[in-house]
């Protein structure tokens, strides 16, 4: 399997880009996003099979997908790898993503029981498996430089951790995250793990990324990597759990399901596209997201406008507080037709109208194929999620996180009868107790091992917001 890019690479760059290229690399050369250069279509049979393979083992079923599309690994090892990710300690069940029924057709699908309780492990987790795999291979080393605000530096850390080759360079804005969140960063003693807490706003901890990578020479020299969500294996890795919740909740292939997915940059719910590009019997793909509407409002208008900083609204659902979202080019290249008249299109889009006017509005034609691609939206408000986390409590006696909540209160309003709804759960309660307190008057549980978690030693070091500061300490490997 081959890689191209939604902007359709410039003819001296266009040498076919295997896996393991793409793997290490962040965007595309022309700005554009890596995307197959088409998705393998899964026929009757083969459903059928994994039907079966599913509800055996998840790492396995993780294994046929991911092999359709990783070619340049050999099939023995893929497929040790990914046993050794998707495993009953590390993600608490052996169904790895199980369901919990709320209401007749209609479902939370847990994908939140990794290490850092938040779904960003169901990508992460694999990714440090395939970096450390990968690095040993060519016999490099990688320096990942992040910023973050909560769920995926933590991810990415938790991942990271020990591995061969790798070091992690992770920002975060000073006193920004819960005192959970920030635990689960600082506590880590691995020495290849680096907490780097800026005296300024995650906006800055994202600009000192921004510039420390548009340092080619320093790049260069120090071999500079991300781990960030428009990283084409995460969004695989997410795909394989939209297979394995259909088979959890129908009997046949026959059936239909709708996923409700608590959306930020993009990047789940495009797994979900994917998955139904193959030929997934989904029904909807129902896009929610909170105050920040820049995707409900490209659902239900056709135009894309991405919001500045101050427009950007600090919510109490944070992992979906974006201004742009960065996975949604992906979707437009496939929306056009996914071929060069698409990258055409989408360069013009993303790479002209979005850098000259923010935005863009597509043409009416292009706009109603959004429907046939099978998309809904909808917003939900702090209102919304408190109320959802109440009423959810009360009647089933389980706590949802924010995002999750957010996730249900649109999943619930947009829903058909007879279609069963599945709501991704993105992260537990426990990271973000302080709306759980307000919404239910006590905090909530704690999953076992979690305990005084806020209490252990922490590890960290503060700087000022400064992308010199940031180099001086990668070059002296210092934190
Ligand atoms: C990252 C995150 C999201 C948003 O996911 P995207 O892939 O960015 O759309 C939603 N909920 C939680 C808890 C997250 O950590």
């Amino acid at each position: 399997m081959n890689y191209l890019s939604t902007r359709g690479l410039p003819t001296q760059e266009r040498t076919p880009r295997g896996f393991s290229d793409i793997l290490l690399e962040g965007l595309a050369p022309d700005g554009g996003l890596y995307l197959p250069e088409r998705y393998p279509h899964i026929d009757a049979a083969t459903l059928a099979r994994w039907r079966v393979l599913a509800a055996a083992s998840y790492a396995d079923l993780a294994f046929e997908i991911l092999s359709l599309y990783i070619t340049d690994i050999p099939p023995e090892d893929l497929r040790g790898l990914v046993r050794k990710t998707y495993t009953t300690e590390v993600f608490g069940t052996p169904e790895i993503t199980p369901l919990k029924a709320l209401e007749p057709g209609l479902e939370l699908q847990a994908l939140s029981n990794g290490p850092t309780l938040a779904f960003k492990d169901m990508a992460m987790q694999l990714l440090g498996n395939l970096f450390e795999y990968e690095l040993a291979r060519r016999g490099e080393t990688l320096n990942i430089l992040g910023a973050t605000s909560g769920d995926t530096g933590s991810a990415a850390e938790h991942a990271m951790r020990g591995k061969e080759g790798v070091r992690v360079f992770m920002l975060s804005p000073h006193g920004r995250m819960s005192p959970f969140q920030q635990a689960q960063m600082f506590s880590l003693q691995d020495a290849n793990i680096h907490n780097l807490v800026i005296e300024g706003v995650f906006d800055d901890c994202q600009d000192i990324v921004k510039a420390v990578s548009n340092d080619l020479p320093f790049k260069r020299r120090h071999r500079i990597g991300t781990v960030n969500s428009i990283n084409w294996a995460r969004l695989l890795a997410q795909v394989v759990y939209y297979f394995a919740g259909y088979f959890q909740a129908t009997k046949t292939n026959d059936e239909r399901v709708s996923f409700a997915v608590p959306s930020g940059n993009f990047g789940n719910v495009c797994a979900g596209h994917v998955a139904r590009m193959m030929g997934l019997p989904i029904e909807r793909l129902i896009v929610a997201t909170n105050e920040n509407d820049v995707l409900d409002e490209f659902f239900r208008t056709g135009s894309y406008r991405v919001r500045a900083a101050c427009d950007t609204h600090e919510t109490s659902s944070p992992s979906m507080d974006i201004s742009k979202a960065s996975n949604f080019e992906r979707f437009v290249f496939d929306l056009l037709g996914h071929d060069a008249r698409a990258a055409e299109r989408t360069r013009q889009l993303f790479g002209e109208q979005i850098a000259n006017s923010g935005g863009f509005t597509l043409s009416a034609e292009e706009f109603a194929r959004v429907r046939e691609f099978g998309f809904v939206s909808g917003r939900s408000t702090h209102a919304d999620r408190v109320a959802t986390i109440r009423d959810t409590h009360a009647r089933f006696g389980i706590t949802i996180d924010p995002h999750t909540a957010d996730g249900l209160k649109v999943g619930r309003q947009l829903r058909q009868p007879g279609t069963t709804t599945l709501v991704l759960e993105t992260a537990l309660p426990i990271k973000f107790a302080a709306t759980i307190i307000e919404a239910l008057g006590h905090e909530p549980e704690r999953p076992a091992g979690y305990e005084g978690l806020e209490l252990l030693p922490k590890r960290f070091k503060v700087m000022p917001a400064s992308s010199e500061a940031v180099k001086a300490c990668i070059a002296e490997n210092c934190g």
